[in-house]
């Protein structure tokens, strides 16, 4: 017979604005489902967005998850990591994987991009004529290369099951930012490898992502997790809650006096209704 391993899964957050329900409801998914398979929860501060990043949320966010009344292991910071991306981004660009990129918003735009899964798809302006390597340039991921060195790929999501490998809803994605060392989806599966995460889980809001990660996992001889993207909290009027929509940060119910544990009980049986 064979046992499954405990899973590690992780709650991941940016300290660029405050947690509210959506992420409490991830935290909670990603706790209880490492904790009902005899596993391990962990937290990574995912503070590499520069001048958004306030430090001081990362207290926060430690208080709030302490007050939905959830335990967990706190693994280094992304700011603490940031010659892991270079190296790997290093790899990438001696391949030939990646290729400089200094559009901007509006000149891709102006190339008449079509839009994709995660915005407009890149037209490819700067991968037909290179750009003066002098100017600051993001890197971007050379999609053709990178399935004609991986072949087809498949990842297994715990909820809509396997998944093939489809990047043409992305197109080629930043993988280094102008300002950073890497990008989300660069630092993201990288770090997720390092600690040892075997299910990742986050909202459905990040699904087409987990196209990008399996392909970088493959490029990059990372291991390969399962996933599990869980549906997202919607408000009465059926959209996504976001804070930018008024949805109240934790810290302010918990400063109201509100019980943390309660919520959380709440926000289960809420996420049991989604039926995910
Ligand atoms: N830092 C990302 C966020 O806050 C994490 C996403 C993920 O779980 O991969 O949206």
């Amino acid at each position: 017979m064979v046992v499954p391993a405990p899973p590690v899964t992780r709650f991941a957050p940016s300290p660029n604005g405050r947690l509210h329900l959506g992420h409490a409801l991830s935290a909670i998914v990603a706790h209880d489902l490492a904790k009902a398979g005899g596993g391990r929860f962990l937290l990574r501060i995912e503070d590499i967005d520069g001048p958004r990043s306030r430090p001081e949320l990362a207290e926060e966010f430690r208080r709030d998850l302490a007050w939905l009344g959830l335990d967990w292991e706190e693994v280094p910071a992304q700011s603490t990591r940031l010659a892991s991306y270079a190296a790997a981004a290093e790899s990438l660009r001696a391949r030939g994987l990646i290729y400089p990129c200094t559009c901007s918003r509006t000149q891709i735009e102006a190339a008449g991009a079509r839009p994709g899964l995660e915005g407009l798809i890149y037209p490819g302006t700067c991968k037909r004529t290179p750009p003066d390597p002098v100017l600051p340039a993001s890197w971007r991921l050379d999609v053709a290369k990178a399935v004609a060195e991986t072949g087809p790929l498949s990842w297994d999501d715990a909820l809509a099951g396997p998944q093939a490998v489809d990047l043409t809803g992305l197109g080629d994605v930043v993988l280094v930012r102008k300002d950073l060392p890497a990008s989300y989806h660069l630092a993201v599966t990288l770090d997720d490898a390092a600690d040892g995460v075997t299910l990742v889980t986050r909202g459905a809001d990040l699904f087409a992502a987990s196209h990008i990660h399996r392909t970088l996992q493959a490029l990059l001889g990372l291991p390969v997790p399962r996933w599990h993207h869980h549906a997202l909290l919607t408000d009465d009027t059926g959209q996504k809650l976001a804070k930018r929509r008024g949805s109240p940060a934790l810290a302010e119910r918990r400063a109201a006096g509100e019980d943390g544990r309660m919520l959380a009980e709440q926000l289960r049986l809420q996420h049991l209704r989604l039926g995910t």
